[in-house]
Formats: structure tokens, sequence, C-alpha cells
């Protein structure tokens, strides 16, 4: 019988970890983008405005959705674009 060598088990067993923590790392990366994405989201932000005119569009600043227009009332205001969750402040 061949003596179990050592320095080659733990070379392939530290390989195994490595490889796994590369993957490990790789989802937590992608897990971050997310979250940063969805924090970025969460800040309100002015949305957009294109015009002067009282319906002229006032668009989401993350996705460009049309989240009003400027003659709206100040109930019709979303506090998140309809199209991507983008928080939204509006001007007083
Ligand atoms: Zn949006």
């Amino acid at each position: 019988m061949k003596p179990i060598n050592i320095k080659n088990m733990m070379a392939s067993m530290l390989l195994k970890i490595l490889t796994a923590l590369r993957i490990l790392h790789g989802k937590n990366s992608q897990l971050g983008a997310k979250v940063a994405r969805y924090l970025e989201k969460g800040i309100p932000t002015y949305p957009i405005i294109t015009g002067k005119n009282e319906f002229d569009d006032i668009l989401c600043p993350n996705c460009r959705g049309i989240v009003g227009y400027n003659d709206m009332e100040e109930y019709e205001k979303d506090r998140c674009c309809c199209h991507c969750g983008q928080r939204l402040k509006w001007h007083e």
C-alpha cells in the first residue's frame, strides 16, 4: 500500500477550499451589487423636469419613465417611480 501523501492531500484540499471561496466571493459581489442598486434607488432623488409647460413630462431620474407632469396635484406625486421603484423627492 502506498503511503498517503499528506502534501498532495493538503494541496488538493486547499485548492477545493480556494475554489469554493472564489464561488462564494462571486456570489457575494453579485449580492453586493444588488444591495448597492437597491440602496441607490432608496435615496430620494429629484425627478427630471423636461419642460416648463403644464403638461410637460416629469421623468424618473433612474429609468427615465414618466412619473408625472408639471401641473399635477400634490396628491398625485408618487413617492416612488412606478416603473423601477426609484424613490422620488419633489420640489416644495
Ligand atoms: Zn424609474
